[in-house]
């Protein structure tokens, strides 16, 4: 049976997720957002939205990326 990437759970309604080319299986959203969803760069929460992106880096919101200087970003409204 398939076994989650990030728990190593073996459970038989696993799914995939492909990202950029390569693919992961878990056996809960929960496991696949631990695995793929980015981090906030200010308050390291886990961005489950859009985010809003400076370049490279990443932040929840808004908020977050004027804290860390990027003055021009604005949420996704
Ligand atoms: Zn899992
Ligand atoms: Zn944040």
């Amino acid at each position: 049976m398939p076994v989650c990437d990030t728990c190593g759970n073996d459970y038989e309604k696993t799914f995939t997720v492909t990202r950029n080319g390569s693919s992961a299986t878990f056996d809960s959203f929960e496991c696949a957002v631990t695995a793929l969803a980015p981090i906030c760069e200010h308050c390291s929460c886990r961005i489950l939205g859009h985010g809003v992106q400076a370049g490279e880096r990443i932040f929840c919101c808004a908020h977050c990326a004027h804290m860390a200087g990027f003055r021009e970003l604005v949420d996704h409204i």
